[in-house]
């Protein structure tokens, strides 16, 4: 079967809905035999392309992963990326902020991690918890400096909206090409993965207990989400909804929009000039 990214893309101007879009879809593999092959392929190709980035060192991906708890962001990185030479792929998880980092503006800790030309660099979280779980609990806009009337009003999410998809197009006209992928769960299979990681004792260090208290805000995180996709997808930084309820059929949906999106790039290996051609031959010999 075949993967279409357009089919989980928000189109700028979207208003996204998040219960009119698919929690769980009809597999693209038929066992899980035919996963594994159709992943290592993908793995291979991301490999490659990934090798020819790091060789053109014209331009910098940044991919952005957001979700719930249990969404599968950590199982997703670590497979897609599992043939990528270390040496050009860099991830970033971004939790809780430190103090240091309260003391500057949302956008401060991510862009000292933003990656270089020529390489890969994954954010597991990002600047978007600053709209989502901040948004969730807008109590902690008080830690960042803002007043209470601040913190009691609604513009600061739409200028944070804009914050963001300038610091975007930003990137994008210097080289970072920007994709960002929501794993949407539902809360159902949520529940289920909970109940995993008490149950499972190589599980257990996963669960907090805060996980169960922000379950409780399911609905409110739902909305932030729907306001955050509509508000930050844009042509050049799109948003893709993954439907994550399988993971193993997210994993496959997601590594072939990075090998799409890779192959857009249209990368080449430096072209070698005739002068520089002659230079190695001569060199050649004083080998
Ligand atoms: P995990 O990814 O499960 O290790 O959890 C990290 C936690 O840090 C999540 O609950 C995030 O919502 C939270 N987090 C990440 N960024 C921020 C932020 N800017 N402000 C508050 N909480 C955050
Ligand atoms: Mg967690």
């Amino acid at each position: 079967m075949k993967i279409d990214p357009n089919d989980h893309r928000v189109h700028p101007g979207n208003k996204v809905d998040l219960a009119q879009r698919p929690t769980k879809i009809v597999p693209v593999y038929d066992s899980k035999k035919a996963y594994k092959k159709m992943l290592e392929a993908q793995v291979v190709e991301l490999s490659e392309l990934q090798r020819l980035n790091y060789a053109s060192n014209r331009q910098a991906v940044l991919l952005i992963f957001q979700g719930m708890d249990t969404a599968g962001k950590d199982g997703a990185i670590r497979h897609v990326m599992s043939g990528v030479n270390p040496q050009g792929c860099q991830v970033f998880s971004f939790k809780q902020p430190s103090v240091e980092e309260l003391e500057h503006d949302f956008l401060w800790r991510t862009t000292k991690r933003l990656p270089e030309r020529g390489r890969i660099g994954i954010f597991n979280r990002s600047y978007y918890e600053d709209v989502l779980v901040v948004r969730v609990h807008p109590e902690l806009l008080r830690a960042q400096g803002f007043s209470d009337d601040a913190v009691a009003g609604s513009a600061i999410w739409d200028e944070r909206f804009k914050s963001i998809t300038d610091l975007e197009a930003h990137l994008h006209s210097n080289g970072t090409r920007v994709i960002k992928f929501f794993l949407h769960l539902s809360k159902e299979e949520q529940r289920e993965r909970f109940l995993a990681r008490i149950d499972e004792p190589e599980k257990n260090w996963k669960f907090s207990l805060a996980d169960i208290q922000e379950r409780r805000h399911w609905d409110d995180y739902m909305r932030a989400y729907e306001a955050c996709l509509s508000a930050t997808s844009t042509e050049e930084s799109p948003w893709y909804v993954i439907p994550a309820d399988d993971k193993k059929n997210a994993r496959l949906i997601i590594s072939q929009i990075i090998v799409e999106a890779l192959q857009d790039l249209k990368m080449s290996y430096p072209k070698v000039s005739a002068v520089r051609r002659k230079e190695l031959l001569k060199l050649r010999k004083q080998l």
